[in-house]
C-alpha cells in the first residue's frame, strides 16, 4: 500500500552507538568495538531510556492516509520534526485516497465511497473554474487522502510508539504503517533486525497486562491477574 524509505541518516548501527555514547560517560575504551555493542545491549535491556535517544531514525512516509500520519503527530516525545506534503502548492486534482479493508470488501460500500471521492474531485474543479485559490478549495480534501511526510525522531520515540499503536486496538492502517516501518527498519541491519524483534511490542507485552478500558483479550487486565 504504502511506502517506507529510510534515508542514509538513519543510524546503521544503532546498538553500537549506543554502547559507544554510554561508554563515553563510564569513562570505557570506546575503540573496543564488541564491548560498545555489549554495553548498548545492556543499556536497552537495563531500560536506559536515555541513551536510545541518540539513535537518528529518518524516513520518507508515502502514500498513508492523511488521517494515520494526523495519529501519527500525536507523538510528540522527544521533539520530532517533520515536512508534509504541502496542500496549497500542490495540485489534488486526482488526488489518490486509501479504501479501508471493509469498504474494499463491499462492493456497494465501495461504490458509494469512490462517487464521494469523485464528488470532491469535481467539486474542486468547479471551484477553481471560479477562481477560488488553491488553498482555500483544499480544504473540501478528504482525510482518506494519501500523503507523504519526510520525518525525523529518535529510536526511543519508536519504541514508545510501537507500545501504543502496536496494540490491537490502534487505527488498522496505524497498525500497517507501523509495521511496514518495522520491515524497512529490520532490513537496514542487522542490529536494526535485533532492536525491532526485541523492543518493538504493544504495551500488554511489556507490562504483562493489558491497561486499556477496553481488553481485546490478548492479555489479562491488571486486577485479573
Ligand atoms: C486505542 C487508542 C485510542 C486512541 N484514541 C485517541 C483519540 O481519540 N484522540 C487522540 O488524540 N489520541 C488518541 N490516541 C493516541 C494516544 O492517546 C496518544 O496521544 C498517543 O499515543 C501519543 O502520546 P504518547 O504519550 O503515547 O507519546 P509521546 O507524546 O511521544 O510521549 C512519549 C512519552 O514521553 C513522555 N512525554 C511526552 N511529552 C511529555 C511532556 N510534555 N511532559 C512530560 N513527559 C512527556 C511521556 O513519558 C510519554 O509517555 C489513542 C491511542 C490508542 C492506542
Amino acid at each position: 500500500m504504502g511506502k517506507i524509505t529510510i534515508l542514509s541518516e538513519t543510524t546503521k548501527n544503532p546498538i553500537s552507538l549506543i554502547g559507544e555514547r554510554a561508554g563515553i560517560c563510564w569513562g570505557a575504551n570506546i575503540e573496543n568495538k564488541e564491548r560498545n555493542y555489549k554495553r548498548g545491549l545492556d543499556c536497552i535491556e537495563a531500560g536506559h531510556g536515555r541513551t536510545l535517544e541518540y539513535v537518528n531514525v529518518e524516513l520518507v512516509i508515502d502514500g498513508y492516509s492523511a488521517r494515520v500520519i494526523r495519529e501519527w503527530y500525536t507523538h510528540l516525545g522527544g521533539a520530532p520534526t517533520r515536512l508534509q506534503a504541502s496542500t496549497r502548492y500542490i495540485d489534488y486534482g486526482n488526488f489518490e485516497y486509501v479504501i479501508p479493508p471493509k469498504v474494499e470488501k463491499n462492493e456497494e460500500a465501495k461504490r458509494i465511497y469512490e462517487d464521494t471521492m469523485r464528488a470532491i474531485t469535481e467539486a474542486g474543479e468547479k471551484l477553481e473554474e471560479l477562481g477560488i485559490p488553491r488553498e482555500d478549495s483544499a480544504m473540501l480534501l478528504p482525510l482518506g487522502m494519501t500523503t507523504k511526510i519526510v520525518d525525523k525522531r529518535n529510536m526511543r520515540n519508536l519504541i514508545d510508539m510501537s507500545r501504543q499503536r502496536m496494540c490491537t486496538r490502534a487505527y488498522w492502517e496505524y497498525r500497517e504503517l507501523f509495521r511496514d516501518i518495522c520491515n524497512a527498519l529490520r532490513d537496514y541491519s542487522e542490529e536494526w533486525a535485533y532492536v525491532i524483534d526485541t523492543q518493538m511490542m504493544p504495551k500488554c507485552e511489556a507490562l504483562g497486562y493489558c491497561p486499556e478500558t477496553y481488553c481485546c483479550g490478548r492479555k489479562p487486565k491488571k486486577n485479573e491477574e
